[in-house]
């Protein structure tokens, strides 16, 4: 893989800091950990135009493109602000697991990591349940 294009990586930065803000989420105190997602996000944004989350398999990640699920940031942050790959993290540079669903692998990872910010974030929380019944699906 070659090196992202100096705009996407401009893109994909603004767009983490702004996330943070917005989410009331951390960068994560290993700058190497949050330049590695940077680099994978910039990537595909350069070979797919969008910023498909880097740490997930996709069979096929043009088709995965076509839905915002795992678009950066994803349903899982969008709904339960939890970030998998470490780019949006408490202060300690934890994932929030706290608003997952008690069986989500997150929480067997993780533990339980409480929300610093309750008040912001979780833009789509109304579709918990929903967020649910696809992952439950995708289980079985
Ligand atoms: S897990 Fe979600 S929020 Fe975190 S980097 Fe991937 S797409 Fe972005």
């Amino acid at each position: 893989m070659g090196k992202p294009s100096e705009k996407s990586l401009e893109r994909v930065e603004r767009m983490v800091t702004n996330f943070c803000e917005k989410s009331g989420t951390f960068r994560h105190p290993d700058p190497k950990i949050t330049e590695g997602v940077v680099l994978g996000l910039a990537a595909n944004l350069d070979e797919l135009g969008r910023p498909l989350c880097p740490c997930r398999f996709y069979p096929d990640k043009k088709e995965e493109v076509k839905h915002r699920t795992w678009i950066c940031p994803c349903d899982d942050m969008n709904v339960y602000k939890y970030c998998h790959c470490l780019l949006f993290c408490t202060p300690e540079g934890l994932p929030v697991t706290e608003h997952l669903p008690a069986d989500h692998e997150g929480r067997g990872t993780w533990g339980e990591v409480k929300d610093p910010t309750p008040e912001k974030g979780r833009a789509l929380k109304h579709k918990a349940e929903e967020r649910e019944a696809e992952r439950i699906a995708r289980k079985s």
